[in-house]
């Protein structure tokens, strides 16, 4: 599928594998709508690869509405790529196993709403537009991939929010891409292992954390970069035969 001359969005795109897959995008020459919760960030993308930024909370679904009345308005909206997520380092449950922080409804409540009802929420709405698009010679009117985590298939110590709200991703791959095929829409899950972002925060102790995760990988035995990522994601994007997969990027990690 052609990107040029397409309107684009990515949530979660001012950040990490995100912003990866927005300047992917840009570069296969459809304008791009960073929607995340960062100004800073998603603006001073938004000017390098000439795309847009909104403001985006995906756990609103107005504000949902908004991005991508947006994209439509550039350019037919025939791309999307659900990256914003939280994960479980990231401060809304704690890392010490502990089971009142790990096990808050609040963190559930949370991760589940952002990771996963956030991406559905996306998903429905962006579909709805794109299946008014003019079909390409295959049929196609869109294609949308969906972020999950190798989490969705394991799980570590804390993570129940984390893996419950991937599994979902995943889940809802399959049925979700059923639905849309009818009206045009290819949809698919990429699944990263472990890759260099400042989901794991930032600072001496992120580095000597990330450094020794790098050691449970296959091979190569580091972090992943967005830019592999992003690759993928393109190619589930832009290639015809691809719908209804969930692909994992993970170096052959398997967790311990
Ligand atoms: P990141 O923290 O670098 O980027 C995530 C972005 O999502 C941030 O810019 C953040 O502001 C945005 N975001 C968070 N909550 C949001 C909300 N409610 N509304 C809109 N935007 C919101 O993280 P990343 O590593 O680039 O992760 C991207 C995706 O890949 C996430 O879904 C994550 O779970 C998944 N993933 C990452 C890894 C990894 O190792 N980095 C592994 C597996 C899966």
């Amino acid at each position: 599928m052609e990107l040029t001359g397409s309107s684009a969005i990515v949530t979660g795109g001012a950040s990490g594998i995100g912003a990866a897959v927005a300047r992917a995008l840009a570069a296969q020459g459809a304008t791009v709508v960073v929607a995340d919760l960062q100004a800073d960030k998603g603006e001073a993308l938004a000017a390098e690869i000439g795309g847009v930024f909104a403001q985006v909370d995906v756990t609103d679904t107005d504000q949902i509405a908004g991005a991508v009345r947006a994209a439509a308005e550039i350019a037919p909206l025939r791309a999307v790529v659900n990256s914003a997520g939280i994960g479980w380092a990231q401060r809304t449950i704690g890392r010490d196993g502990q089971l009142e922080s790990a096990h808050s409804l609040e963190a559930f409540t949370k991760v589940v709403a952002i990771n996963l009802i956030g991406t559905f929420d996306m998903v429905r709405q962006a579909a709805t537009v794109m299946s008014q698009n003019e079909p390409d010679e295959d049929g196609c009117r869109g294609a949308i991939v969906n972020l999950a985590s190798v989490a969705a298939f394991d799980g570590q110590i804390g993570q129940a929010s984390y893996s419950a709200s991937k599994g979902g991703v995943v889940g809802m791959t399959l049925p979700v891409a059923r639905d849309l095929s009818a009206a045009g829409i290819r949809l698919n899950t990429v699944a990263p292992g472990l890759i260099d972002t400042p989901i794991y925060g930032e600072g001496e102790q992120a580095e000597a954390f990330k450094a020794k995760l790098g050691e449970s990988v296959l091979f190569p035995r580091r972090l992943g970069t967005g830019a592999e990522l992003a690759s993928m994601v393109i190619e589930c994007l832009t290639n015809s035969y691809m719908n209804g997969e969930v692909v994992r990027v993970d170096g052959g990690i398997r967790m311990p």
